[in-house]
């Protein structure tokens, strides 16, 4: 809202690309398979089929699946409840990758406990277990049959925004329980619970007493997904002129990018912030602000976003020989090249051949953060 303190403040905020999902997520439902089971096979249910983890696509859409097309490949695993599944487990099973995703409130559906929507799930249609798999092509000719097919995802694909924070969470989460079928804390396998969002390790195995696991006991955190925080940075120069960018050394050599890096462990953001831009670039900042940020499902990261001013601007690039390049470029340079990324149907490469800077795809935050800093400074604190 524009007439909001904070707004005023701060700016309008950002919803980046992969965020913004219309899903309520109702986590504190997920181990009640009363709800769960009601979800899964009611008419309006949706399922978001991964195959690879790649997205059905039709005609520019997610292509969704009903309870009918899936249940010869998931049947129902919320039909009796988590204590019951868990004391039965075994391990030797073969069990769907299946997700809650979350409801739709704004469309009809199921109503429990006083929440009610269209309910979401995830489901993984590779077929890597045996006894599954035969089901699992049936689904995958389904999709074929419909006209959509499995096709890589990135920023600068086609999916509405809605539709691409769908399908973030879906391959998120289906990429963590493939990553996780073993035990973290003792390597015996692990069982999915709380509709996909979450793994245990079961205290017994086809009846059988299994050892005693740190899970089971005070470390039970350690069965969740994780997201990994990552720092994406728009540096600016202290005359608040130039923008430092980064050519990573796989990139085409006109292509350059804010510089970015995983926060490691016992470091604050803005620590995080420093030291990547001085270990890639060598360039020393002072004030670091958050921007934005931007869940990235490839397989979990969160890339936040932040703005910073250097204090020392001399670039050094040997110390992390990350960059194959990094330049201080003017900010009208840099919004030619945004404007460029963001109609790339009416950019005209230089007839010449000479150096015309490349920069991301608009819904990429590191396009975003470039924004904000070189045409929308009225939002920023005082630089
Ligand atoms: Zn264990
Ligand atoms: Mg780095």
């Amino acid at each position: 809202m524009s007439d909001s303190a904070l707004s005023a403040r701060y700016g309008p905020g950002e919803t980046n690309y992969f965020a913004g999902s219309p899903l309520n997520r109702v986590g504190f439902l997920r181990d009640d398979h009363e709800f769960l089971a009601l979800a899964l096979t009611h008419a309006s249910a949706r399922f978001v089929p991964l195959f690879k983890f790649d997205p059905a696509i039709g005609a520019g859409a997610l292509l969704f699946l009903t309870y009918a097309d899936v249940e010869p490949l998931v049947g129902n695993p919320y039909a009796v409840s988590e204590a019951a599944a868990a004391a039965a487990f075994d391990s030797d099973a073969e069990t769907p990758t299946l997700v809650f995703l979350g409801l739709d409130e704004a469309a009809p559906g199921i109503a429990h406990r006083g929440y009610a929507g269209q309910p979401y799930f995830a489901v993984d249609i590779t077929p890597t277990q045996p006894a599954r798999a035969a089901a699992a092509d049936a689904v995958h000719a389904l999709v074929v049959a419909r006209g959509a097919a499995f096709e890589v995802v990135r920023v600068n694909y086609v999916l509405s925004p809605a539709e691409a924070a769908i399908y973030a969470q879906a391959r998120s989460y289906v990429d963590w329980n493939l990553r996780n079928p073993f035990c973290a804390g003792c390597g015996a396998r692990t069982l999915s619970v709380n509709g996909g969002c979450k793994r245990v390790c079961p205290p017994s195995d086809r009846g059988v007493a299994r050892p005693p696991c740190p899970s089971r006991g005070v470390v039970t955190n350690i069965a969740f997904p994780r997201s990994d925080p990552t720092i994406i940075c728009a540096v600016v120069n202290r005359a608040g002129d130039r923008l430092l960018l980064g050519r990573n050394k796989r990139f085409p050599v006109q292509f350059y990018s804010c510089l970015a890096g995983f926060c490691e462990p016992a470091e604050s953001v803005e620590e995080a912030v420093r030291r990547e831009v001085w270990e890639e670039s060598g360039v020393k900042l002072g004030r670091v602000v958050i921007h934005s940020t931007q869940p990235w499902p490839y397989p979990a990261s969160l890339m936040i976003g932040a703005i910073a001013e250097a204090v020392e601007e001399t670039i050094h690039l040997e110390h992390d020989p990350e960059l194959g390049d990094a330049q201080w470029f003017p900010f009208a340079d840099v919004a030619d090249a945004l404007h460029r990324a963001e109609h790339p149907e009416s950019a005209v490469a230089p007839a010449d051949g000479a150096f015309q800077l490349q920069v991301p795809p608009s819904k990429a935050i590191a396009h975003v953060l470039m924004r904000a800093v070189v045409l929308q400074k009225a939002h920023l604190p005082k630089l």
